[in-house]
């Protein structure tokens, strides 16, 4: 897109730098304009929580669904988080977003239970939420006013959040993970942790990273990755999610090495709570 319009801006003859001036001042409109947007959403109630199936490879029961934002814009449509957390992460939105999210997927999660679906849900952190100086709080409130066990309750967090304020974060992971609350590391093997931190860390799950997942079958390193990082949590005694399965074979693979729980369209797309409890019925 950026080479198009800049071809578009040499042949037109214009000035780059005036060219890039007026792409800068686009960006920060259409920022700015997301962040207008999304403060109205907050109170419109325009936020939905979808809600994806994990599922255990060895029994293939479901086991839980992760939680994920998206934006349901009144006149574009269906919005992924993609196009606006990390503008709520850096407006600092992201904090009421963020409480908004635990008490609804908590919500959720204690209403399937009640329908009979005994299911963990996950849901992803974003390291602003850890700077707020009250995410414990709102992960114990989310809990009591819902009535969801601590134990059917995943955080997600990723490498570069662990890492950017160690002894604060894992000190509350602590305090987290001893009420009974599970944490994995999303996207693991994409950031610039050091294996090292495996240990420091309360972490019960390693999520592997679709990036490694989608190339199985296609290219011998990605599968080298994918069997070390398997190796690797096993060895530690966590619990491993593979993310990103699209395909028989990937998950053939994966189930032959021993991943214990699979992610991905091949069991289904993130799903509306409607659809997922349909989902739910049609498995038993
Ligand atoms: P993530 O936590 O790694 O979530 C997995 C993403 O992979 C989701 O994208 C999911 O829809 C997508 N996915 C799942 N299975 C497949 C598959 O088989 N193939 C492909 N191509 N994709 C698959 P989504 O929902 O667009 O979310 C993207 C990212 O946005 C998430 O990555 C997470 O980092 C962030 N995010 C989503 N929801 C939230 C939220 O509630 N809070 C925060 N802080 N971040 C969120
Ligand atoms: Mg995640
Ligand atoms: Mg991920
Ligand atoms: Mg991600």
């Amino acid at each position: 897109m950026a080479d198009a319009a800049m071809y578009h801006a040499k042949a037109n003859g214009r000035n780059n730098a005036q060219f890039f001036t007026e792409q800068i001042d686009s960006v920060a409109r259409e920022r700015l304009q997301v962040e207008n947007g999304l403060r109205l959403a907050i109170q419109q109630g325009e936020l939905r929580l979808y809600y994806q199936p994990l599922v255990d490879l060895k029994t293939n029961v479901v086991v839980g669904m992760e939680a994920l934002i998206r934006w349901e814009h009144p006149e574009r449509g269906l919005l992924s988080p993609g196009s606006f957390v990390e503008i709520a992460e850096d407006t600092g939105l992201i904090s009421i977003i963020g409480e908004w999210i635990l008490g609804e997927a908590c919500h959720q999660a204690k209403q399937w239970n009640d329908q009979g679906f005994a299911l963990q849900v996950a849901i992803n952190l974003s390291v602003r939420q850890f700077d707020s100086g009250n995410l414990h709080q709102t992960i114990v409130h989310a809990l009591r006013q819902s009535g969801l066990p601590a134990r059917q309750l995943k955080l997600e967090i990723t490498e570069s959040t662990m890492i950017s304020n160690i002894e604060e974060t894992s000190q509350l992971l602590e305090r987290l993970r001893s009420l009974g609350i599970q944490i994995a590391i999303d996207d693991f093997g994409t950031g610039y942790s050091s294996l090292s931190y495996l240990k420091r860390f309360p972490i019960d799950t390693l999520k592997i990273d679709q990036s490694f997942v989608r190339d199985i079958g296609v290219d011998t390193d990605d599968e080298a990755i994918v069997t070390a990082i398997i190796a690797v949590a096993h060895s530690l005694k966590m619990g491993l999610v593979a993310e990103g399965i699209e395909t028989e074979r990937q998950l053939d693979f994966l189930r032959g090495l021993g991943c214990d729980i699979g992610q991905g369209y091949y069991f289904s797309k993130p799903l509306p709570p409607d659809a997922f409890t349909e989902f739910m019925k049609n498995r038993t």
